[in-house]
């Protein structure tokens, strides 16, 4: 087999936010690092983020600190969230932020030029860093910037189909070039996942092509568990015509900057429910919520800005309930502010640029002007691969990951602004381990056997098109059924019967993805690099739905009808998932560590 040869001392998989901090990172300790990315650089998923970066910066409200933002982020994932990774997020988030700034990015600034925070669903104090909605835009510009600097070595349009081990130990990659299709080898001392999620699993999803849960899966097949897979989160809205847009992200900075929710009876309805947890910090009348986003401390947030989760599938229940938009969503209403502020309009377009050009041009609607229409839409995945809080090692040795792809900070529910914040912590961190771990390794070699059999693994689909002669499946059908199944089966409301069903076709699924042809030649070939992702996505989605299953209760973006409260001795595990001895997926659930006492304490004076 002819494949290219590669080495490096840290191989980072992944160039978003994670991937780009952690490749800077372990260059600033001297090791060689070499980067892969699926598409061009600086086009991850970390570009798409709009509403901004969560940091206890101060800057807006001065009650704020990383004490407050540490007791959001748990309340808000219900508290099966890795405590040690939330404590730490919430205290390097701030300085994360401030040297991003120091490299280069521009963000909003306040009326005395500190960066600007705003609101955002679940925080208790105005906390997101933002450039407009643009944010991961500026962020990724500035660590591409930076990190190129460094002597990163870019491998970009490539994509890694199986990592490499020796003995117990992970040594590498094998990828392939998907401009032409050649195969590329990489050695390397450690290896660090920042693949991103998995929202390609479901068929409504704000997540583009790229996300197919591939660093998941790769790690689940390199022997590390998985955690917690049974939360995605499904965040409120999404568009929802026309259809060619549906899923696209409507992001909260619109919410964030006073923008309601309305039923087709004309109603705010989310204040009809307001969730035990969030009862004395959310607003009781519309002027209170109004008075909040503009910056009245003396307000509480109005219940728009309540978690994903929970604004999710009030907005369902609207739907259901007969009193949706006509295109199967609700209304979301930021134009309404021209009747508290003279200079509405111009407000609107200056703080939410992108969302303005998006509805005029993809949907032919002027939001300053009348309600987008709005639903939910496959966003997050909370669960991923479990790591080590401090490291960010998984339970293999030499594997390290970061960004969306870890587990463990979310909880059941992860708070918006809190994924680029874990991006430049976790990347960090990654980086920075990997780095100190690769150093401690003697060089590797990569195994022939292991590599020929991956490759023909790889070719297989043409073999199969060819012994088809045109008429065996392509792999678009089989992603459509996938897809198609876990939003009906396993989507935002569950139900043990259905999530059985779902279980129960994964064995068929996956018959037909070994068997899928496809023609042609190697050469950017979409359909091949679909027939590749397709094990990949069919992992996750089992993992999800067979976590899902055993979580017999509703919490955070879990969502049980069968089973509508909390149970206490769930709130008392994570989920895990790994692949046993016979490769079978096993799924267990394990006990949460305890959280030290002067975390309790915090939580609890936040309460
Ligand atoms: C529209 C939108 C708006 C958002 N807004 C916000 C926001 O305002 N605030 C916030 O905190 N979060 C937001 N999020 C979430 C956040 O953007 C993502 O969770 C985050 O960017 C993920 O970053 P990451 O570095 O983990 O991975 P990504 O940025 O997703 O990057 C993954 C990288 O892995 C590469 N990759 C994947 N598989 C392979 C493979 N097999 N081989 C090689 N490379 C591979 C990809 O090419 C890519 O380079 C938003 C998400 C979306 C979709």
């Amino acid at each position: 087999m002819d494949y290219e040869s590669f080495e490096h001392d840290v191989l980072v998989i992944g160039a978003g936010g994670a991937g780009l901090r952690a490749a800077i990172e372990a260059s600033t300790a001297g090791v060689s690092v070499g980067l892969v990315c699926k598409s061009l650089l600086g086009k991850a998923h970390t570009v798409m983020a709009e509403g901004g970066m969560a940091a206890a910066l101060g800057n807006v409200d001065d009650r704020d600190d990383w004490t407050v933002h540490f007791a959001d982020t748990m309340r808000g994932g219900q508290y099966l969230n890795n405590w040690r990774m939330a404590e730490l997020h919430a205290q390097e988030a701030t300085d994360r932020a401030r040297e991003l700034e120091a490299w280069g990015a521009v963000f909003d600034r306040t009326k005395d030029g500190r960066i600007l925070q705003r609101n955002f669903g679940g925080h208790k104090y105005p906390r997101l860093a933002h450039v407009g909605d643009r944010t991961g835009l500026e962020m990724i510009r500035t660590l591409q910037d930076h990190g190129i600097h460094q002597g990163i070595d870019v491998h970009m349009e490539c994509t890694v189909i199986e990592l490499l081990k020796d003995g117990d130990r992970v040594v590498g990659a094998v990828g392939y070039d998907r401009e032409r299709g050649r195969f590329r080898v990489f050695t390397a001392r450690a290896v660090v996942l920042a693949s991103g999620g998995i929202g390609r699993a479901f068929k409504v999803t704000s997540n583009s092509w790229e996300y197919t849960g591939d660093g998941h899966a790769l790690a689940y097949r390199a022997g590390a568990d998985l955690m917690d897979m049974e939360f995605v989160q499904f965040h409120p809205t999404g568009m929802v015509w026309p259809p060619s847009v549906r899923g696209i992200l409507v992001t909260e900075g619109v919410r964030g900057e006073g923008g309601v929710l309305r039923n087709s009876e004309g109603k705010r309805f989310m204040f009809e429910d307001i969730p035990e947890l969030y009862q004395s910090s959310t607003a009781t009348n519309e002027e209170e919520g109004w008075r909040y986003t503009q910056g009245d401390k003396k307000a509480r947030r109005p219940p728009e800005l309540l978690t994903r989760d929970h604004v999710a599938r009030c907005i369902v229940r609207e739907i259901k309930e007969g009193r949706g938009s006509p295109h199967g969503g609700v209304f979301l209403d930021i134009a309404w502010i021209k009747k508290r502020l003279s200079n509405g309009e111009e407000h609107i377009k200056k703080k939410l640029p992108s969302m303005y050009h998006q509805f005029k041009q993809l949907a032919g609607i002027d939001i300053t002007q009348e309600p987008m229409e709005v639903g939910p839409t496959t966003h997050y995945v909370m669960g991923g691969i479990r790591v080590d809080a401090d490291s960010q090692m998984s339970t293999v040795a030499g594997l390290f990951a970061a960004g969306e792809c870890a587990a463990g900070l979310h909880g059941a529910n992860r708070l918006g602004g809190n994924s680029l914040s874990d991006l430049l912590v976790f990347g960090q961190r990654a980086g920075k381990y990997a780095a100190a771990y690769a150093k401690e390794q003697i060089a590797t070699r990569a195994d022939a056997d292991q590599i020929e059999a991956v490759a023909r693994r790889a070719l297989k689909p043409f073999e199969c098109g060819s012994q088809g002669g045109g008429d065996s499946e392509g792999p678009y059908q089989v992603q459509y059924d996938l897809q198609d199944m876990m939003q009906a089966q396993v989507g935002i409301v569950r139900r043990e019967e259905e999530i059985q069903k779902a279980i129960d076709r994964f064995g068929e699924l996956r018959a037909r993805a070994d068997q899928v042809g496809v023609q042609g030649n190697r050469e950017y070939n979409s359909g091949w690099h679909t027939a590749l992702d397709l094990p990949n996505l069919l992992m996750v989605a089992e993992a999800v739905a067979k976590s899902a299953i055993v979580r017999k209760e509703s919490r955070g973006a879990h969502f049980r009808e069968d089973f509508l409260e909390k149970d206490a001795e769930q709130a008392k595990v994570n989920t895990v998932i790994r692949c046993g001895a016979d490769g079978e997926m096993q799924v267990t659930q394990e006990p949460l560590s305890p959280i030290r006492d002067d975390l309790k304490r915090i939580i609890e004076d936040n309460k």
